[in-house]
């Protein structure tokens, strides 16, 4: 009998069995696998704690991203899941594994930069881990906190809400491109930029989820596409998406083309770009608008939420209505 590999089932698979092996026991767990979170109950708050993984050569190359702004990275890309459920950042824990001809200016020159990433956001090294490794790798834990009735989860999308996103996608994954091997084709500083050093929408996030505004909310890390779908999974239900509604930035308008020729397909299926996706009842189509004029930040609602037998549906400018064969990148497929 032909055993079951990882690139049968993709990392969202093998997630989904990761939860059945592990089923939790503790009362005071609120959300475990399955967010872009976990929380704990600790009194009348609620505890975050959220972990992500950089490896040199899948994450990153040395090549391309300086250890200033590799360690700044890392800790934005947490801080962007604590933003997804409306919490704030509080502690975080690094484990790193190094070479052993690396440069100790390499390593302070990272810390350099993270301390830099946890300052916008006040959070404070508490801890971590090293080894040695033939390869650099980083793991930031991040801890944070929340208030238990605010929070917003993967879960909450009800049939008839709206779909959001806060500015503009496919900005990182063509960044990414310039920097990969096509600088040739042209480059643009700023979108290199944006794959470099994300902004998590850490106020909006908590906007949203103190004014009790939206009903779900992931952020937008490994894609448009693949985002969306772990929010209907998680909630039940399916999304009619409006292409032509995908909110685009002149950069990336001004230079796809030369990279794509589906100008929607990095928007769509690119990752990286640590945007906020979140659904809301049509009733506060106003108070959203109003939010994104006072924030100074675009929120473009892209499609709406419908029963979950019509899955995950994208709509062309021109009306086609089409069920995307692919929806981006997995790490083992
Ligand atoms: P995100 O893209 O928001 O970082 P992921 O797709 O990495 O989220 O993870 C989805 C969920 O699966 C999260 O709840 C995460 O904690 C959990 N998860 C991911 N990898 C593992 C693992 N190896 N073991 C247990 N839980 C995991
Ligand atoms: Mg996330």
């Amino acid at each position: 009998m032909k055993r079951v590999k990882l690139r049968d089932i993709g990392e969202f698979g093998l997630i989904q069995r990761i939860r059945t092996w592990m089923s939790a026991s503790r009362k005071d767990l609120i959300r475990g696998i399955g967010d872009d979170v976990a929380v704990m109950e600790m009194g009348d708050k609620a505890l975050l704690a959220t972990t992500d993984i950089l490896i040199e050569g899948i994450h990153f190359h040395r090549s391309w991203i300086d250890p200033f702004s590799l360690g700044k990275k890392a800790i934005l890309v947490n801080v962007s899941d604590i933003a997804a459920m409306g919490g704030t950042p509080k502690y975080f824990l690094i484990s790193l594994g190094l070479p052993k001809g690396l440069p100790v200016s390499y390593v302070s020159q990272l810390y350099h930069g993270l301390k830099e990433g946890a300052k916008s956001f006040r959070a404070d090294l508490v801890g971590g881990d090293t080894s040695l490794s033939p390869k650099i790798i980083l793991n930031i834990a991040l801890l944070g906190e929340g208030k238990k009735q605010n929070l917003l989860f993967r879960n909450g999308a009800k049939v008839g809400n709206d779909l959001w996103v806060s500015g503009t996608l496919g900005d990182s994954a063509l960044g990414l491109k310039m920097l990969r091997k096509n600088r040739a084709r042209g480059t643009s500083k700023a979108l290199i930029e944006r794959h470099l050093s994300p902004t998590p929408r850490l106020h909006l996030g908590q906007v949203l989820a103190n004014h009790h505004l939206a009903t779900a909310m992931i952020d937008v890390s490994d894609g448009l596409l693949i985002d969306t779908s772990h929010l209907l999974e998680e909630s039940g239900v399916g999304v009619l998406l409006f292409e032509d509604t995908i909110p685009l930035s002149k950069e990336y308008r001004k230079f796809v083309r030369l990279y794509s020729r589906n100008p929607y397909r990095l928007a769509l299926t690119g990752g990286e770009d640590y945007e906020l996706l979140f659904t809301a009842p049509r009733e506060n189509r106003d108070r959203i608008s109003s939010l994104s004029r006072s924030l100074k930040l675009s929120l473009a609602c892209i499609g709406e939420i419908l029963p979950k037998k019509r899955r995950l549906l994208v709509a062309r400018g021109g009306g086609k209505i089409y069920s995307p064969s692919s929806l981006g990148f997995d790490h083992f497929k």
